[in-house]
């Protein structure tokens, strides 16, 4: 018989994931270029017997890649830990950062993976629901954090949020930052595409500040599972004890390293998604959409009519034409369809896919 916390977990569900050459995948946040040509070279070595000792173990605590993200991103030595993707980065900080049982807070929505993590490791979690204008409620946050019969010692959110797109204020975020009573998680997997990043404040200006992010996004590498977290050296010793003792194969720290050193190919793909994110949402303002200003590589839009329905027969007028989106059935955002960003080619293919859908005017 196994756990009722187990039998009554949901799981997280992942976007739709099909290979197939002919589909138009932008339902699960992916960069559409393949990563820096440093990659495959470093890929290349790995399969050279003379260059990489594939039966030896990688290094456990991914030395050189930790080195490369902490020069790269100006950090202080000690203050990064790798996982097998972000989502791993999570799932060891809500196992270290609290005990079964406790609370944290979290704006809702944001991403969906936070509920299940919490699910897997017994913790409880209260939801304060973002603004009318989709922005996060920090004052909520605080004042739900300070409940006293179950007081939250972690508040977690993605920054920029998932699925809105939308990006906090510099001073807003510093406020609640400082005025949080315990560990503040600003998850920036998307904060590339973004103007701003607390990475580098984490753990110095801000001693309860953890910022994670992900080579899935940025950095093209969905493929590989790679992700870090950015915290002051004595937090990232307690949590590198709860780590699988080689959670990185040589594969992935490889090609992650190579991916980060390569800062001009990072920020000319930024640049590339940030161009295409803009003829997307002008297309999609033309034909009676009202997009969320985005800091990401998507794009969450208000279907013309306003209506579930609409959005949910675009969704799959689209999916009829091989072009997969994300729509989500939750209160806040049914009347909104989320797009990742693609090449311009393929922003230029979803508008030409909405002309046939949408009744002409
Ligand atoms: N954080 C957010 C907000 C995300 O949307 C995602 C991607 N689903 C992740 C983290 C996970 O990234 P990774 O691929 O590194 O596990």
């Amino acid at each position: 018989m196994l756990p009722n916390r187990v039998r009554q977990m949901h799981g997280y569900v992942p976007g739709l994931q099909k290979n197939d050459s002919s589909i138009l995948k932008l339902n699960s946040n992916e960069n559409p270029y393949p990563p820096s040509p440093a990659v495959f070279q470093a890929l290349k070595d790995l399969a050279d017997p003379g260059k990489t000792a594939l039966e030896k173990y990688p290094s456990p605590r991914s030395h050189e890649l930790r080195q490369a993200i902490e020069t790269t991103l100006g950090l202080d030595t000690g203050t990064v830990l790798v996982g097998n993707g972000s989502d791993e980065i999570l799932a060891m900080l809500f196992r270290g950062l609290m005990d079964p049982g406790d609370t944290f807070v979290m704006p809702d929505p944001t991403y969906s993976l936070y509920p299940v993590l919490a699910e897997i490791a017994g913790l409880k979690y209260s939801t304060v629901p973002l603004k009318q204008d989709f922005r996060i409620d920090f004052a909520g946050l605080l004042k739900a954090a300070q409940d006293s019969n179950s007081p939250a010692r972690v508040a977690i959110m993605a920054m920029p949020n998932a699925p809105t797109g939308l990006d906090e204020s510099t001073d807003d975020l510093e406020r609640f930052i400082l005025d949080f009573p315990g560990w503040v998680i600003l998850d920036e997997a998307y904060a590339p595409f973004g103007e701003k990043s607390f990475m580098q404040l984490a753990g110095s200006r801000f001693a309860n500040l953890i910022c994670t992010s992900t080579f899935s996004k940025a950095w093209s590498l969905a493929g590989m599972r790679v992700g870090w977290m950015a915290a002051h050296p004595a937090l990232i010793d307690e949590i590198d004890k709860i780590r699988d003792s080689y959670n990185l194969s040589r594969a992935a720290q490889m090609a992650a390293r190579a991916a980060i050193l390569d800062v001009s190919w990072q920020k000319e793909n930024a640049e590339k998604i940030k161009a295409s994110r803009a003829r997307l949402v002008s297309g999609l303002q033309q034909r009676g959409f009202q997009c969320i200003p985005s800091s990401t590589n998507f794009v969450l839009a208000r279907v013309p009519e306003g209506n579930p329905e609409q959005a949910r027969k675009i969704h799959q007028e689209l999916e009829k034409r091989n072009i997969l989106i994300r729509y989500f059935s939750l209160p806040r955002v049914q009347e909104y369809l989320r797009i990742s960003i693609g090449t311009e080619k393929q922003m230029d293919q979803v508008l030409t896919a909405l002309d046939e859908i949408l009744p002409v005017p």
